[in-house]
């Protein structure tokens, strides 16, 4: 394999010095469709910039293959950054790409970004065999994830995506990371002078808290977290409490043991305001579905045969927060979060070293040449 360590530096350097933020991604991305072009790459914007308030849609890149049957892996990147992420002037010591101290990096996400790029060109320069890749680069990732959970699933036609957004060392493979529920829960009872005529009222404070004491919260399985976050209520002491409203959480890297906590908590609020003749009215939102795949499916093989074949021990691990590999998991695509060898990501002291920015280009070819002798 031959990456050329020089070109990726120069990419690199050029597409963090073009401004880009959530909904506001077009200049690097009509950069990165300008370099597609040149590479002779089929790519394509989709039509979700409006429909998300942005002036840039989520972008694929075909890479048609030289092999015929084989599973088709695609390879995702996010174009947003956060902030402060605008006039990044990236500096070289030591054979680390720092920013200049004033702002981010973006090596999230565009290490990610370029190694997909560089990959595909070394297959095409090497003549590797290999069958159908698809380039994903979504936008406003780090603003809710929009472009992802907007992405129309068939415009892909990969059977597995690896998302290039993790952090540290290359060689991580994520497989595991939760769903998460949030709850918003409004207890009505009945007010009621406190002194005069308390049996009047209906305490919404005393049901939700008989709710909440009958609940299991916290740790409930290996897998599943739950909390409650906030509970306010009341108006004045001499004032039987007419409402309560709270918000509370759940998290699981099992969706079925997810919905079982969540029914657990709707039953408990629903039985308690029944007792008492009061009213809860709970809303459910789904924050993003879980990233759960098995250690031995053919998607997280190829990926530690691949980050063993470039030399690396690989590390398969589990992670507590969601990412756009979660919306498309949810989609029903096989994803994978793979670290891509930033550091200290979300803040001024964002870095990458040049080795890892070339071995996580390294471990993408040696993705696609496991997927071909698959
Ligand atoms: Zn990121």
């Amino acid at each position: 394999m031959s990456i050329n360590r020089e070109r990726m530096v120069q990419e690199f350097i050029s597409l963090v010095s073009i401004d880009s933020q959530p909904l506001k991604e077009r200049q690097v991305a009509d950069a990165l469709l300008k370099i597609m072009q040149d590479m002779g790459l089929e790519a394509f914007e989709d039509g979700i910039a409006k429909q998300i308030g942005g002036d840039t849609g989520n972008i694929i890149a075909k890479v048609k293959g030289t092999l015929p049957k084989k599973p088709v892996v695609a390879f995702a990147a996010h174009l947003d950054r956060v902030s402060p992420g605008l006039g990044i002037k990236p500096q070289i010591r030591d054979e680390i790409i720092y920013s200049d101290g004033t702002t981010i990096l973006a090596a999230d996400d565009l290490a990610g970004v370029v190694q997909m790029l560089e990959a595909v060109r070394v297959l095409k320069e090497q003549n590797i065999p290999h069958g159908d890749v698809e380039l994903l680069f979504t936008v406003s990732e780090e603003s809710g994830m929009l472009g992802a959970k907007n992405l129309d699933r068939s415009l892909l036609k990969a059977d597995v995506c690896y998302f290039l957004d993790g952090l540290g060392d290359v060689g991580a493979i994520i497989n595991q990371a939760p769903s998460q529920d949030k709850l918003k829960i409004k207890i009505t009872g009945r007010p009621a002078h406190a002194g005069l005529s308390p049996e009047k009222g209906i305490s919404a404070i005393q049901v939700a808290a008989e709710a909440i004491n009958n609940m299991n919260l916290g740790r409930i399985d290996g897998e599943t977290t739950c909390n409650i976050g906030t509970i306010k209520g009341g108006l004045a002491t001499n004032i039987v409490p007419e409402l309560v409203e709270i918000m509370a959480e759940v998290r699981s890297r099992n969706e079925a043991k997810l919905q079982t906590q969540v029914k657990h908590m709707i039953d408990g609020f629903e039985a308690a305001a029944v007792k008492w003749g009061a009213t809860a009215d709970i809303a459910v939102h789904k924050s993003y579905p879980a990233l759960n795949v098995a250690a031995d499916d053919p998607a997280v093989l190829w990926a530690l045969q691949a980050v063993r074949s470039i030399g690396i021990t690989p590390r398969l691990e589990a992670t507590g927060g969601g990412s756009d590999g979660n919306i498309l998991a949810g989609k029903g695509l096989t994803s994978l979060v793979l670290s891509v060898g930033m550091e200290k990501v979300h803040s001024k002291d964002e870095y990458i070293k040049i080795e890892q920015l070339v071995k996580g280009a390294e471990l993408l070819l040696a993705i696609i040449q496991q997927v071909a002798t698959s």
